[in-house]
């Protein structure tokens, strides 16, 4: 019989502080990289200098201990469970809960309870909680503190099921046109394709958690990612939308399986502070 490995629930707690702490104040080695590179190659010089004026920022706030950004978003916590993990000492989603308080203690709180009555919770939670089960004895634990400024510019569309990957394409780009300057770019664009209705957004979210420079494993999915980052640029909307060649760092895009009857698309865009941390448990 498999033997289960207990794990208490206040080791998840304590992650979860951590990490929205660890990322509230350093942006992501791959996506500081990326933005190196996205100085040199960026042919406008207002964008160059707005891309400059970025790293800077992130910079000073990794070293002075200060938030990326003024919003310090919402907690997106995705959970891969071990199916041999026992989790004791208290139930899961308060134990996530309790961590989000814990890390956004002396952060902005940005959630309300309720999206109509609009009341703050004043402790950013509840989080946004995904979970996975798979195999092995261990959990991983991704945090993002989503920035609401991209957010809000994302969009998802149930496609004829015949629309193929023109019409994707022309929905990512109307998203993003639509976007202007308001997603904060250089922007990441994360891709849901197919699934059903509430799964294609979740795809897309999964998409912005991927690595910087690193393709989709499915080669016709890695070409289009391709075409779709050098369609996006070519619209100009550039740095801060102040026109340039750089508006994305990357198109990452995840897909499953879906209907006969359609074509599920999402687009999850994440912003200039794509604040994200792992960790293994
Ligand atoms: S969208 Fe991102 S960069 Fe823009 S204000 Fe929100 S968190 Fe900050």
């Amino acid at each position: 019989m498999t033997q289960l490995r207990e794990l208490p629930v206040d080791k998840i707690t304590k992650a979860i502080g951590d990490l929205i702490q660890e990322s509230a104040y350093a942006l992501p080695d791959d996506y500081l990289a990326a933005m190196r590179s996205a100085q040199e190659r960026e042919a406008s010089q207002v964008g160059r200098i707005m891309i400059s004026t970025l790293l800077e920022n992130s910079d000073y706030a990794a070293s002075q201990q200060i938030p990326t950004c003024q919003d310090t978003g919402m907690a997106i916590v995705m959970l891969e469970i071990g199916q041999d993990v026992h989790l004791v000492g208290g139930g899961l989603t308060d134990a996530v809960n309790a961590g989000v308080r814990q890390g956004y203690a002396d952060l902005r709180k940005s959630v309300v309870a309720d999206p109509l009555l609009r009341e703050n919770t004043a402790d950013n939670s509840p989080a946004v909680l995904h979970t996975d089960i798979v195999p092995g004895d261990r959990l991983k634990i991704t945090v993002a503190m989503k920035g609401f400024g991209a957010e809000l510019m994302s969009r998802l569309q149930m496609l004829p099921a015949n629309s193929g990957s023109a019409a994707v394409t022309e929905f990512v780009l109307e998203t993003i046109r639509a976007a202007g300057p308001n997603a904060c770019p250089p922007i990441i664009v994360g891709v849901g394709l197919g699934s059903s209705f509430d799964g294609v957004g979740l795809l897309a979210k999964k998409a912005l958690m991927r690595p910087l420079g690193q393709p989709s494993p499915q080669p016709h999915i890695a070409q289009l990612e391709q075409e779709l980052l050098q369609q996006v640029n070519a619209l100009g909307i550039g740095p801060q939308g102040f026109g340039g060649s750089v508006t994305a760092l990357a198109v990452h895009i995840e897909s499953f399986a879906t209907h006969i009857a359609a074509l599920p698309v999402a687009v999850n865009l994440n912003c200039s502070a794509p604040r994200r941390a792992s960790i293994i448990l």
